[in-house]
């Protein structure tokens, strides 16, 4: 037997998590690390931070993570600190106050359904704009004291981290969360056992865990697959946010809609409004439908009708490319089982997703979205009309600018955007009442009373902070990727808070055309080389895994930012996330936006730069395009010179150069002798005074009552009274009129648009005499007279206006019409009748959208 100097297997290491068990005394801050309330509560923020400033640190300002790790000789020396535990007394006062505030009743419950929540960067379960929105919206909710519920997913992976290679390759990493250290709760049944929701899939059950997450006063559940009960191949459906196969798409939208109203049925949660976040929530409908359909006993129709009295649906992105579609034999897959419960043939689900019903076009998630929401909007008034032309083709009879489809701008959650030196400088000046009103204008005209030294000196402080940031945080990476150290020395030696520092920072996808600003280096490195008046650029953001543009537009600058005239000059941070964004939205001059024209639905971080006192240089495209005041930022050019993408990038990019050089470098520079620009101070305070106000989610919020949720609310409510009476009513009458529309006849059609010229004006008269007979439609008939432009060659016709006829009499099923009207818009028109079915039941045209063209 030989004996061995040592001798060992290899062992397996288990985790074990060791928590700290907090004393009672400090449990107050466990109940608040797990509510988000904290994110937007400043005095929560810094007693975290006050506990245990590296620990914080070290846990990525995590309250949940930093509680767990305090070890003992830090809980003993917080427990002794007697202002420090007053502090935490009254902080879970104020909590207690904010919570417990019933919600507002005259306002109608929501229910709100979304792929992603930006809430903290410490909860990864956002990818960017649509997300942040979301979250933001959830935590308006709760201040404004709207009784919503809200219902996505609990990614183990989320979204990816960013890191870049040394040739500026991006990376993407996906790290798996530790739900137990997030701020989030399982729910649990009550037997204390976890809550295991059951969906049936088409030929199996997925089973989900529920988490919530408190915000504030909102309550969100998420849904989370990677559980013991399913398949090993089901269990990943919830890992990534927009990561995985159509495939798995399909399934996470199933889950979302089907899954989600499960979820609240399961919870006994019943809203009066349920609303899609973007049409990936679009099954919520389908479910619903079935649901009335098989326990309320409605017919098909009916069901209908009342599933889209109570939904609206929020459009996000305006090119139908960027929608989803899916091919019948997906959807097929996993609806069909479903469809069979609703009790229609499956081509007929099929074409509820169509623009052309009964073509073999594939399944389109927004179509559905649209044929089951009486409402639907796009997210700034731009993006309504784009929506409005890209929607056109769902409602034949009508021109876009008929639709029902509005808008409702995006806002952003201003305590959680305005950083802290901002918010108590609002606080002093605006008045007590401010966070209450801050969407009235009138409040925020008292910022031109805060003396201009007091704005430089906030933007100074908060571009101070952002470098040391940068310094702290990013140095290590770059000694990693970037190799000569004596390179990043000088390169930290040009990024000073005195100079100009100009933000551009957003997903990288090649509408938003972050290489403009490339086009001429030559004119660049004069501009920011300047030592009298030296510019920096930041760049940062994500590129989506699959998009090959995108990234090779991310190593494309990372290049540039390589070279040594750029040294310092241009910077690219790394993985762009809430934490980041909140640094660079107040820590910038200048806020950089140049997208393709239309192509930006809305855009929020703007929003966010003007609540710090940044201004935004920016195309009007978006939410810019309402948003801009004349010396208060900057707009680049409205109009399209060139069709040529190529050109048009050119003349986009000489102008942006241009204005930099002769308007906003000056402007920054023009020093007065106490060291600052009383002009820009000017625009700085224009810029928050005359913009903020209306861009805030109190003032989103607003709108959507206003606008949708109220009505929504009535109308359904009126629907279901007795048993569903109403709605029944309008269906036999939408059956009626749409099985006998093909009989209406033109008995008689006299008419002359341009007969006459009425002398009180000098305006041309159309008039007309037409007979209808309507034979035994019950329905009441409206004729009107539509004038259009239209272009043969290029097949496209342009709504001018509409003359309605007058009803003079009616003989047995004969309608009598007459109209005597003026012509408003002189020129050449094309014009011919349209009959559509009247009844003061319906919401808008589009409900029911019938049209029968005569001429
Ligand atoms: C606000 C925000 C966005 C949205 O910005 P856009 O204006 O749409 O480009 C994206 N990502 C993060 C991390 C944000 O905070």
């Amino acid at each position: 037997m030989i004996i061995k100097a040592s001798y060992s297997n290899t062992p397996v290491w288990h985790d074990v998590h060791v928590h700290s068990i907090l004393p009672e005394e400090l449990r107050p801050l466990e109940e608040i690390a797990h509510n988000l309330w904290w994110v937007w509560s400043e005095e929560a923020k810094e007693i975290f931070e006050l506990l245990d400033y590296e620990e914080y640190e070290k846990c990525g300002k995590n309250p949940v993570a930093l509680l767990q790790n305090l070890r003992t000789e830090k809980t003993e020396e917080i427990m002794k600190n007697a202002d420090l535990m007053a502090r935490i007394g009254r902080l879970h006062q104020s909590y207690k106050n904010y919570i417990g505030t019933p919600f507002d009743a005259d306002r109608p419950s929501i229910a709100y359904f979304s792929m992603e929540y930006g809430l903290s960067h410490a909860l990864k379960i956002y990818s960017g704009g649509l997300g942040v929105l979301a979250g933001d919206y959830l935590k308006e909710a709760s201040d404004s004291r709207v009784d919503m519920t809200a219902v996505g997913f609990l990614y183990r992976h989320g979204y990816f981290t960013q890191t870049l290679s040394v040739d500026g390759q991006q990376i993407a990493n996906y790290e798996a969360q530790n739900f137990g250290s997030l701020p989030i709760t399982q729910v649990l049944d009550e037997h204390n056992k976890p809550v295991v929701l059951e969906v049936p899939f088409h030929d199996r059950t997925i089973y989900s865990n529920i988490w919530k997450v408190s915000v504030g006063r909102i309550q969100l559940y998420l849904m989370d697959t990677d559980l013991e009960h399913n398949s090993e191949y089901d269990r990943s459906i919830t890992h990534q946010l927009y990561g995985g196969d159509w495939e798995n798409r399909m399934k996470q939208e199933y889950l979302l809609g089907v899954g989600g109203i499960l979820l609240l049925k399961r919870l006994g949660i019943r809203k009066d409004v349920y609303h899609m976040n973007e049409g990936h929530a679009a099954l919520i409908s389908a479910k619903r439908l079935r649901d009335y359909v098989q326990e309320e006993k409605l017919s098909f129709n009916e069901a209908l009708e009342v599933v889209r009295a109570s939904t609206l649906y929020t459009v996000h992105t305006p090119v139908p490319a960027g929608h989803d579609y899916f091919e019948e034999s997906l959807i097929r897959k996993y609806m069909e089982p479903l469809v069979n419960k609703i009790g229609i043939p499956w081509y007929q689900f099929m074409d509820m997703g169509r623009d052309n019903p009964g073509t073999n076009e594939k399944f389109s998630m927004s179509v559905f979205a649209l044929n089951t929401a009486q409402e639907s909007n796009g997210v700034s008034k731009l993006h309504g009309l784009v929506s409005q032309e890209m929607f056109q083709p769902v409602w034949k009879g009508y021109f876009p600018q008929e639709l029902h489809v509005g808008y409702v701008t995006n806002g952003v959650h201003l305590p959680t955007w305005a950083t802290s030196s901002v918010k108590r400088i609002y606080e002093n000046n605006l008045g007590e009442d401010f966070y209450q009103d801050q969407s009235n204008p009138e409040i925020w005209k008292k910022v031109y009373d805060i003396s201009d030294e007091e704005i430089w000196g906030l933007r100074m402080h908060l571009k101070e902070k952002l470098v040391d940031y940068i310094k702290s945080e990013f140095v290590d990476g770059w000694l990693k990727n970037q190799a000569a150290p004596t390179r990043i020395i000088s390169m930290l030696d040009e990024i000073r808070p005195g100079s100009l520092i100009i933000g551009f920072s957003r997903r990288f996808a090649t509408y938003k055309r972050a290489h403009l600003l490339f086009s001429d280096l030559d004119r660049l490195a004069k501009i920011l080389n300047n030592p009298e008046r030296p510019v920096t650029f930041i760049f940062a953001g994500k590129a989506h895994p699959a998009d090959g543009g995108g990234q090779s537009l991310i190593k494309h600058i990372v290049e540039i930012s390589r070279r040594p005239e750029f040294l310092g000059k241009i910077i690219f941070l790394e993985n762009y996330d809430m934490r980041l964004a909140k640094r660079l939205v107040s820590g910038v001059d200048i806020w950089l936006n140049t997208p393709t024209r239309l192509q930006e639905a809305s855009g929020t971080s703007g929003e966010k730069a003007i609540m710090n006192g940044v201004l935004n240089l920016s195309v009007l495209d978006g939410w810019w395009y309402e948003g801009y005041v004349e010396g208060a930022g900057w707009a680049l050019t409205a109009k399209r010179t060139y069709e040529n993408q190529a050109f048009q990038d050119e003349l986009d990019a000489s102008t942006l150069y241009t204005m930099l050089e002769s308007e906003i470098i000056p402007l920054y520079y023009a020093h007065n002798s106490n060291g600052y620009s009383p002009q820009w101070v000017k625009f700085v305070k224009k810029s928050i005074a005359e913009i903020a106000p209306h861009y805030t989610t109190k003032r989103m919020m607003d709108d959507y009552f206003d606008r949708f949720y109220m009505k929504l609310a009535q109308r359904s409510k009126k629907l279901a009274e007795n048993n569903y009476a109403k709605a029944k009513e309008i269906v036999r009458w939408k059956e009626d009129t749409a099985s006998k529309w093909d009989k209406i006849e033109v008995i008689k059609l006299e008419f002359e648009p341009v007969q006459e010229v009425d002398i009180n004006n000098g305006k041309n008269k159309i008039y007309g005499e037409v007979v209808i007979d309507k034979k035994d439609i019950a329905a009441e008939l409206g004729l009107e007279c539509v004038v259009v432009d239209y272009d043969s060659t290029a097949n496209k016709v342009e709504f001018v206006e509409k003359y309605e006829f007058n009803l003079l009499k009616t003989e047995g099923s004969r309608l009598f019409f007459q109209t005597r009207e003026a012509l408003n818009d002189p020129g050449t028109h094309q014009y011919a009748l349209r009959i559509y079915p009247k009844n003061p039941d319906l919401p808008h045209r589009m409900d029911f959208a019938y049209v029968k063209w005569i001429s």
